[in-house]
């Protein structure tokens, strides 16, 4: 069976061939180390990580399902999943992580970040905006860095590469134009605005759908309702999305023991 860019043996639910980036000497070997084969069930050819925990995997499909409000968002995630290209989704937490290049350089990041098809993302990890007070969700941080996936597909992020040598006046550029989907989003969400981009100060959530005011130390719930929303659309849209997921599970099992 041949899907997009890579085979896929369905015999043991792993692509039998390296995409041609990591094929390319091991640039995102914190994340593609271990074979992807879980490849989104709701039909969306983004993939998770297969070293995700089933707390990781639930975090992210909570995000999506709370995202998926936004007619902006979704008309970014269905362009990547509607593109050639096959996004991996690799979770990271608190501590920072290393990628090494084709030259055998590791660099050390910390925080969301996308690195050519890679989507790096914290399901917990809220951003506390200028007033130091705001704090939006980690699962607008996902959307931020599907925005950068979508730069890419759209080839913005190549334009501005080649505009700008410096590389602080890339990023700078990359961002502003980013900003644009990101405030979109988070108007539609009801989520707090950041108009500019600014040195990141995380906050660790609860859950990736969490956002709000941080007050006399103390962090002030403010998608409380929202919550008890999204847990009844949880189970009226993902129950289907996570009984196909659980069935692929098995199914790979099995297919192991046999
Ligand atoms: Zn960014």
């Amino acid at each position: 069976m041949y899907l997009r860019a890579r085979n896929y043996d369905a015999t043991t639910g792993r692509f039998t061939q390296e995409d041609p980036i990591r094929a390319d000497g091991n640039w995102y070997a914190y994340c593609a180390g271990n074979p992807v084969n879980a490849v989104d069930p709701s039909g969306c050819i983004i993939e998770l990580y297969d070293g995700a925990t089933p707390e990781e995997i639930e975090q992210y499909y909570l995000a999506i399902i709370y995202l998926s409000q936004s007619k902006t968002f979704m008309d970014i995630y269905n362009e990547l999943c509607e593109s050639e290209t096959v996004f991996t989704i690799c979770f990271i937490d608190f501590e920072p992580y290393q990628l090494s290049n084709p030259n055998g350089e590791t660099q050390q990041f910390e925080g969301d970040r996308y690195v050519g098809t890679y989507i790096f993302w914290n399901p917990y990890s809220g951003l506390v905006l200028g007033d130091e007070k705001s704090v939006q969700s980690p699962a607008l941080g996902l959307a931020h860095e599907m925005s950068h996936a979508k730069q890419d597909l759209d080839g913005v992020m190549g334009k501005i590469k080649a505009i700008y040598s410096n590389e602080n006046a890339r990023i700078n550029a990359l961002e502003k134009d980013n900003l644009k989907y990101e405030i979109q989003v988070a108007k539609e969400l009801g989520e707090p605005i950041r108009t500019e981009y600014k040195a990141k100060k995380e906050i660790k959530m609860t859950n990736s759908i969490e956002y709000g005011i941080i007050e006399n130390e103390e962090f002030i719930n403010s998608n409380k309702n929202q919550g008890q929303f999204i847990q009844m659309i949880l189970i009226s849209k993902l129950l289907g999305v996570l009984i196909s997921y659980i069935t692929l599970r098995i199914l790979n099992e099995i297919r192991r023991i046999l």
